[in-house]
């Protein structure tokens, strides 16, 4: 189903969004060499519960997970694309992080990732994370009435290909809100003018994957992290989005 949200909505949305960036630009500052992922996990759930909000991912179980998510953030490194497990991993210089976290205040979630070059990447990693992230707002620029899903995948793959980065098929950007997913997944592919119109009063978590070698993906033991399938590197940069009657408002940004 899918919900259009009030302006009273969209203000709580803008305070669980404002949690969550506050929350991300910390555990960027920290994604150093030598640091857990484990201890990035904690910090973001005491930043998260001190400011009176909960995390999203903790104990979340969506239809066909094997067992609910353990942690509130996902912490997917290098090859890994996204939902992975923060454990004792011990970040090294030149890895490629991805920080995934959701923050759930007064009714309504925020979703929002980040990918981080830790300590000194390689040029190849660099690019990949500069493309994903021009990725990310060329979608957020098509994010107005009148546009379609269409138009906002096939934004995402003319800045990716041309770039020579392939873009994830088998996870999508969705509907945020009063659920974590809710309504409709938007693929991060896509013709222009095709799908669901847009209408002022939608929430987007707008995700776009985007890999160094092949689109395909593989799920690994632990039932949710996933990881390319040629095993090269992943990159992702993720906001929750609000279609207004003109400009795209990003929820989760900070200033
Ligand atoms: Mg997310
Ligand atoms: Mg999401």
């Amino acid at each position: 189903m899918i919900v259009l949200k009030s302006a009273a909505d969209l203000q709580q949305m803008r305070a669980a969004g404002r949690i969550l960036a506050e929350v991300l630009a910390e555990l960027r500052g920290m994604a150093r060499p030598g640091m857990i992922l484990a201890e990035l996990d904690r910090r973001a759930e005491e930043m998260i519960v001190q400011r009176g909000a909960r995390p999203s991912f903790k104990n979340y179980r969506p239809e066909g997970a094997p067992y609910a998510f353990p942690a509130s953030i996902c912490a997917s490194v290098n090859e890994e694309i996204v939902h992975g497990i923060p454990g004792s991993r011990k970040l090294r210089e030149g890895d490629v992080l991805k920080i995934d976290c959701g923050v759930y205040h007064n009714g309504f979630h925020a979703d929002s990732a980040v990918t981080v070059g830790v300590g000194k990447i390689s040029p190849r990693a660099q690019k990949l994370i500069d493309v994903t992230q021009e990725c990310l707002a060329a979608a957020i620029e098509q994010v107005r009435p009148g546009k379609r899903f269409g138009d906002i995948g096939a934004a995402i793959q003319a800045v990716a290909e041309p770039a020579g980065f392939s873009v994830v098929r088998q996870y999508t950007s969705h509907g945020v809100g009063r659920e974590l997913h809710e309504g409709f997944s938007l693929p991060n592919y896509g013709e222009p003018g095709v799908g669901m119109l847009l209408r002022p009063g939608l929430t987007i978590a707008l995700e776009p994957m985007i890999n160094e070698g092949v689109y395909g993906t593989r799920l690994k033991r632990d039932g949710w992290t996933v990881v390319t399938k040629d095993g090269k590197l992943s990159a992702q940069f993720e906001h929750t989005v609000a279609v207004t009657t003109d400009a795209p408002e990003i929820l989760t940004r900070l200033d």
